[in-house]
């Protein structure tokens, strides 16, 4: 089991998400999040934070989203630990 991060967080990015999350294990790519299921603890505490509900558990979540999150490039350099530290998304500051 593990959390999945799906379609509506696509060009969102907000990262409301990556605040709470208490072993970092949000990674951005270049249009989404994603949530690296090695590390994901199903805490549920991203679930409400994110405001345009992307974020669900993989037995709810399409195949192809799980798929997705499973299969993202994961690497230290991509995991983000700060909601400051997305990019591109609208929280973004230049
Ligand atoms: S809160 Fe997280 S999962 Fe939700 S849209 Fe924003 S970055 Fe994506
Ligand atoms: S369920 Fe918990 S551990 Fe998993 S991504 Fe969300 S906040 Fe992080």
């Amino acid at each position: 089991m593990a959390h999945v991060v799906g379609e509506p967080c696509v060009k969102c990015k907000y990262g409301d998400c990556v605040d709470v999350c208490p072993v970092n294990c949000f990674y951005e790519g270049d249009d989404m999040l994603y949530i690296n299921p090695d590390e994901c603890i199903d805490c549920d505490a991203c679930v409400p934070e994110c405001p345009v509900n992307a974020i669900t558990t993989d037995s709810e979540a399409k195949p192809e989203w799980v798929e997705k999150n499973k299969s993202f490039p994961y690497a230290e350099d991509k995991r983000r630990t700060s909601k400051n530290d997305v990019t591109h998304g609208p929280n973004h500051k230049a």
